[in-house]
């Protein structure tokens, strides 16, 4: 089709899927759905028992999708037999969220693994912002909790509050049950993460998620599902890359907007870098500062990008300047603000770059694909906008993001890419100090990292934790951006 064809003349290089390991014989460019390039990234294929986990997933979510007979039953409470009967269905639900994207597909990707690992279904009620960005997950089955008022006003009617856990562990079940996994949660919320309260939620059909987090690394740390998770995984760092290549395939839409945006300006060049630049507090990191970091980081210490010709190696780079240009970079700058990219274009097109080399000139590109400005993470089209740029990070060969983005994470997780991460410098916190003393240091994984897991207080939530001081757990760490933070590796 004119659809395949386009994909296979901007993606070149044949996709690795987790689509094409569940059905062999599907050329993995059949339709939009099912493309993804891998770049020269780090593709493990998934394990054996990986692939028959979503092969026993898909089977269930037909059986229990959205308005079949085992939906209605289970929804409308006919039968309460426990989780894991044949006949019965019992899901998570993630709700609108709050926050922005890359937030949201963490979380999201997160709830799928708890839904792997407890035989359960993942719904999505994403609102009118999210719904055109991704293809349905399963093929010919739908992941959309129904839009029908009848569904939401039962299930949002039915928000308790936290003491519900307690319930749980009481075991006194309930159909719904509202769970709340985002920043700011309490210890009750917290007891999610005992085993005793995974015991309980056994008995729940219906769990109603709310969350902004990548709390994966926090189930490794639980003992109820380390065995299945290391079975899953035999390696650690490839949690979030097939989930989310599994999970996250653009719509049709967007693959339009990548495709174009690839094929245009990044296709051609001998090197894509991905520049994601994410300013929280634009007052206390002005943009000079943070590319002056940009800069440290891409050219001294990360070395992706070539210096610029000083008046001293004027002459050599005259004489260079006269030979072919031997080497194509094409950086794609992710920014809200279009600034970085006006600055860089200009500054490498009106400098040199002092290639040391005897061939030619290292010719550097910028290209940008949006600036949107300001965060508005209701707002569809924004959205869009995102995961475009999301998207088109990933395919990048090199990638340098900033520190505690979540928009980064998702793109190194989907690229298989073990970033380099910059640290956005802070007049509040001295400026161009950095906590490492580099303006950016390598990711030892290209994991997510979890922000804000449950304290290891382990006796105020009655969360045994493995990972500090109990037996150890090398794959569970601390994040390199974010102290408290927990990531795999
Ligand atoms: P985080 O805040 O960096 O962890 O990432 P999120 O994705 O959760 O929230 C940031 C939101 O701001 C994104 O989802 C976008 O809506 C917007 N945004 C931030 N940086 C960019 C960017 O480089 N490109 C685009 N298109 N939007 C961005």
């Amino acid at each position: 089709t004119a659809a395949s064809l386009l994909l296979i003349i901007a993606f070149p290089i044949p996709p690795i899927n987790l689509r094409e390991e569940l059905e062999p014989g599907k050329s993995s460019c059949a339709s939009r759905r099912h493309c993804h390039k891998s770049s020269s990234s780090y593709h493990k294929p998934p394990s054996p028992y990986l692939l028959s986990v979503l092969r026993d997933y898909e089977q269930r979510h037909k059986r229990c999708e959205p308005l079949t007979k085992s939906f209605n039953r289970s929804f409308f409470q006919v039968s309460s037999s426990p989780v894991g009967d044949d006949d019965d269905c019992s899901y998570v639900v993630f709700t609108r969220p709050t926050n922005g994207l890359g937030n949201r597909m963490l979380s999201m990707s997160s709830a799928f693994l708890y839904a792997l690992l407890t035989n359960r279904v993942l719904l999505v009620d994403f609102g009118p912002d999210m719904t055109h960005l991704f293809s349905e997950p399963v093929p010919n089955s739908t992941w959309l909790f129904p839009e029908d008022s009848r569904f939401g006003n039962r299930i949002y009617g039915s928000k308790n509050n936290n003491n519900n856990h307690t319930a749980v562990l009481a075991n006194n079940s309930s159909s719904f049950l509202h769970v709340n996994l985002g920043y700011g949660y309490d210890d009750y919320d917290k007891l999610f993460y005992s085993n005793e309260v995974q015991d309980g939620l056994q008995k729940v059909s219906w769990l109603i998620l709310k969350s902004d987090q990548y709390f994966v690394p926090y189930l490794f740390l639980m003992s109820g599902f380390r065995a299945k998770l290391d079975r899953m995984f035999p390696d650690k760092e490839t949690v979030f890359h097939h989930l989310g290549r599994y999970l996250f395939t653009p719509s049709d839409q967007a693959w339009g907007l990548i495709a174009r945006f690839y094929d245009a300006y990044l296709a051609n060049a001998d090197e894509r870098i991905g520049l994601q630049i994410r300013v929280l507090d634009t007052k206390a990191s002005p943009t000079a500062l943070v590319l002056k970091q940009v800069l440290r980081c891409a050219q001294k210490e990360a070395q992706i990008l070539p210096p610029l010709a000083t008046k001293q190696n004027e002459t050599a780079t005259k004489k260079l300047a006269s030979k072919k240009t031997s080497y194509n970079k094409a950086v794609l700058v992710a920014s809200l603000s279009s600034e970085f990219y006006v600055e860089l274009k200009d500054m490498f097109w009106k400098r040199a770059s002092a290639s040391t080399g005897s061939d030619g000139e290292v010719a550097v590109g910028f290209h940008q694909a949006s600036h949107e400005e300001v965060q508005r993470s209701n707002d569809g089209s924004h959205n869009m906008m995102a995961w475009v740029d999301i998207y088109l990070l990933s395919l990048c060969d090199v990638l340098v993001t900033s520190g505690w983005s979540t928009f980064g994470y998702v793109a190194q997780g989907l690229g298989g890419l073990r970033p380099w991460i910059l640290q956005i410098p802070d007049t509040k916190y001295g400026g161009g100090e950095t906590l490492w003393g580099n303006a950016c240091r390598r990711a030892v994984s290209m994991e997510p990292c979890f922000h804000f897991p449950p304290s290891y207080d382990g006796n105020k939530v009655g969360v045994r934790v493995d990972g500090e001081e109990g037996g150890g757990s090398p794959s569970v760490v601390h994040c390199e951006d974010v102290g408290g933070g927990l990531k795999l590796v």
